[in-house]
Order: structure tokens, then sequence, then C-alpha cells
């Protein structure tokens, strides 16, 4: 509407110069903040833990991914300075040249380890890696079957890939039978895959693996799981393939090492053959730089840790399920999650932006989520807690909703 409009004005021109998508740009942003849908950015002033700092005033930070509190734990800060001072602090080349680094090779080790798989691959980040590895494998004759809810790595890397993709409702595993049914039968399509995110980032519902892990048998179709908000929270860690006891029937379990791990970068774990077919063939890894070293080290201390005990993972279920309650208890609607992660679904996306607004004003950190991240009309404050929260942050938290809350007629 709004391009049609300033096409309009001025007489049709559809050429664009830098002086007219400057004016393009500006016009389209003002109406995004008109419509309560222009995120501002906040930057934080020190450590993301489970208070921050912004603007000089200190948050109960319900906001990070940041799931065991590992992104400032002292041992992982003492592993990145060990290999800062044994390594540098540059990979130096991307992975195939002379970028791959002991410590890459020790870690995807541990990762094949963490997941129960015969070998892993790791990547800058969760994003490139969904890129890199969904069009390393599938082509324009292939067909996806994708979660509508899908994270959006995964629907840009379908995108790449150039396979026909198949959304089906989420999670509804009646549409997602029949979907791959069709695709099954029409002959059309050499490879065909489902994928789905293991926990749906917004909701915080799980996927239903069993289910679809027999569509898929049924059907012969690949099957890959985005497993960024399970890992280092269900299966004890391992994630919610192992959740369900379906590692080797699971044949992409992707994952990131910036959320429960606390550092950054993701990583493919599966067949030795699919992860040689990914260190020659995924874009990512043969044509950008290789994670830091300090990075690295920090995150197999993180899987160490992980791996050794539960106490972390215990607090974060413990502080979830107190957060939870008290906030349904107090009239918020909390949607149907599965997880720690905890959304306050207000609808509107104006309200939502006042609410955290206010919320911040009050002293919680609780980042307003809204369209294109979640479906127009269902904006939400999505709170994380963590293993770092104490039970003072969670009552401090919840008099604040209570008082917002009531305030704006929210509940
Ligand atoms: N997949 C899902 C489901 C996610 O929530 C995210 C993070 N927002 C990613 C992938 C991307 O991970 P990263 O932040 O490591 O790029």
């Amino acid at each position: 509407m709004k391009r049609l409009h300033y096409y309009l004005l001025n007489g049709g021109i559809d050429v664009m110069t830098s002086k007219t998508l400057d004016h393009f740009l500006k016009e389209n942003l003002d109406d995004l903040k008109e419509r309560g849908l222009y995120n501002e950015i906040d930057p934080v002033e020190g450590a993301n833990g489970a208070i921050i700092k912004i603007d000089g005033r200190e948050l109960i930070n319900l906001s990070s991914n940041n799931y065991l509190g590992l992104a400032t734990n002292e041992r992982m800060k003492e592993a990145a300075i060990e290999a800062i001072n044994e390594y540098g602090v540059g990979a130096g080349a991307v992975r195939t040249i002379n970028g791959t680094l002991d410590l890459h090779v020790k870690l995807e080790e541990k990762l094949a380890e963490f997941k129960g798989t015969e070998a892993a691959i790791s990547y800058q980040s969760g994003f490139n890696c969904n890129m890199a590895a969904i069009s390393a494998v599938m082509d324009k004759n292939d067909a996806i079957l994708s979660d509508e809810l899908n994270h959006a790595s995964i629907i840009d890397g379908c995108r790449l890939s150039k396979a026909k993709i198949i959304r089906f409702n989420h999670s509804d595993m009646e549409d997602l039978r029949t979907k791959a049914k069709e695709a099954k039968e029409s002959g059309q399509y050499n490879k065909l895959m489902i994928i789905t995110d293991g926990v749906f980032s917004m909701d915080g519902d799980v996927a239903k693996l069993p289910e679809i892990v027999e569509i898929a048998e049924e059907f012969d179709i690949m099957v890959y799981v985005d497993d960024a908000h399970g890992s280092g929270v269900l299966g004890k860690g391992a994630g919610t393939v192992k959740h369900f006891g379906l590692s080797d029937k699971v044949d992409f379990q992707m994952g990131t090492l910036s959320k429960a791990i606390g550092v950054v970068g993701g990583y493919v774990a599966g067949k030795q053959s699919l992860i040689d077919w990914l260190k020659v063939r995924s874009r990512p890894f043969l044509f950008s730089t290789a994670v830091t070293p300090a990075d690295v080290a920090a995150t197999i201390k993180s899987l160490e840790l992980i791996t050794n005990s539960t106490e972390l993972q215990d607090q974060m279920w413990e502080n979830s399920r107190y957060l939870k309650e008290g906030l349904k208890k107090l009239g918020f609607e909390i949607g149907n999650s599965e997880t720690p992660i905890t959304p306050c679904i207000i609808g509107d996306e104006n309200t939502t932006q006042k609410f955290s607004k206010r919320l911040n004003e009050e002293g919680v950190y609780a980042k307003s989520i809204v369209f294109p991240t979640v479906p127009r009309g269902t904006g939400r404050v999505r709170n994380m807690p963590t293993a770092a929260h104490t039970k003072e942050m969670l009552d401090n938290a919840l008099a604040i909703y209570e008082k917002v809350g009531k305030e704006l007629g929210i509940i």
C-alpha cells in the first residue's frame, strides 16, 4: 500500500535512485513505527545475565536465551581466556583452508557425543547453519515439508535450496500425513524432507517428534530437527530428539550454541556421510571464516558442564514453573508452553509495545515480540526464566507484571 502510494505520488517512477530510496525507506520506517511494528534496539551495558544494565538502569532480564546462565560462567570465561592466550583471537581462515583448529575438531567430537550421533559439523551461527545444511542437501528436484511456525532461518534455508516448500499446519499431524502422502505419491520429487523446530521459539511448545518420525518412516522421508531451544533444556540437556529417544531416527539434529550453551555457533549432528558431505558442500563452511578459538573453547567447557551435572537444568525448570504459575495466577494468557519459554500473549501490537515499555520503566526487561516474528494480532511479551534468576528477582518481576497489567487493563 505504502509503496504504491509513494510511487503514485512520484508519477509512477519505478527506478530508484539513492534519493528516492532514502525517501521510500524513511516513509516505510515511519509507517512501521505508527503501527507498533518497529523494534527499538537497547544496547546492554555489561554482561547479559539475570540482571542487565540499559541506559544506566539495572533491570531484571527476562529476555535472554541464556537458559542455564552459562553466558557469564566463570569456568567458560577462563577457558576462553586460555584459548586466546594459546591461539590468539581469530581462527585466521575458512575451515577448509587452514581455519580448522584442533579445538574445532574437539568441539565437533563433543557435539556428536552430546547428540548420540556418528559425527557433527559446526558453523558460525545457528542461522547460517540452517541456510548451509538445508541447501547443501536439497535442490530444485526435491520437496520439503515444513511446519508453518518454523524459524526464519529454516524458511530461508528452504528457499535457498530451491526445493518445493510444502507448509503444513503447525504440529498438525493429519495435515502433515496428507501432504507427505501426496508428495510421495506424486512421484515428482527426488528427495523428501520433513523439517521442524524441536521447541517452537515463540510459544514454547514441543514438536510431536514420535508422530513425525512415524510419518517419515511410512513414506521414506528424511527428518530434520532444529533444536535451538531444546538443547540444554530437554532430554537431560541433550535435547528434544533424545527426550523422545529418537536419536537414530532423526537424520539431521541441528542446534545452536548461542542459547542454553551460552556462546555462539550452530551445528548439525548426524551420520558420518552426511557430515562429510556438508564439509565439502555447505557454503558457509567453505567460504566464511571459522569461529574464534575463545568461542570454541568456551563451548567445549559448556558442553562438559551440561553433561556432567543437571543442577543448572533443575534450577531453570524450577524457576520456569514458578514464573509460569505466578503469571497464570495473575490472570495473564501464557499459552501452552511445555518449556521455559513463557509468552504473555497480548494480541494488539501497540498495546504489546506499551506493555513492554511500562515493564521496562518499572524495572523488568521483557521484550515485545510482534509481526513479522509472530503472526499479526498475536503480539506478546516473551519471558525467558533462566537458572540464573533468584526467587527474589522473580517475585519482584511478578509484582511489576501485576502493577502494569492492571494499569493497562490486560488483567
Ligand atoms: N533456529 C531457531 C529455532 C532459533 O530460535 C534461532 C535463534 N533465534 C536460530 C535457529 C538461530 O540461531 P543463532 O542465534 O545461533 O543464529
